[in-house]
């Protein structure tokens, strides 16, 4: 049994100043993780601190990556009326993993990452087989 509730919209703000640059690298084509200037452990997303309490520095993520997974998405989640059913992928570039968008994609695969605008206006990450 159900009863019918009000449909809730919600938007986040999403405080940026410490990752700023990495809000801007997508601007830019670049896509960076943050590597700890003390321990050496790198992060992505990015962090604006190490977990041991480290200073960062940026680092433009440029090499090539493999897909170790992926996923057809076919029920396309509020927000995303205007996609078609699409693809999310996992790529490792070294030492991190990045998820992002992919088109005819298999495990294994080489790509290079790549940042663009979804047809929303909102930056993202995808990836393009090499
Ligand atoms: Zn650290």
């Amino acid at each position: 049994m159900f009863i019918e509730s009000r449909e809730l919209v919600m938007k986040h703000k999403i405080p940026v100043a410490k990752t700023s640059k990495y809000w801007q690298g997508l601007e830019e084509g670049k896509v960076y993780k943050t590597v700890c200037r003390n321990c050496g452990r790198a992060h992505y997303p990015p962090r604006a601190e190490c977990l041991c309490g480290g200073e960062v520095k940026w680092v433009e993520i440029d090499e090539e990556g493999v897909v170790e997974a992926f996923t057809v998405v076919y029920a396309i989640p509020r927000g995303f009326e205007w996609s078609k059913p699409y693809t999310i992928a996992i790529a490792r570039f070294g030492d991190i993993r990045v998820m992002g968008w992919a088109e005819n994609v298999k495990v294994g695969d080489k790509v290079a990452i790549k940042t663009g605008k979804d047809e929303s206006g909102v930056w993202k990450v995808y990836f393009e087989v090499v």
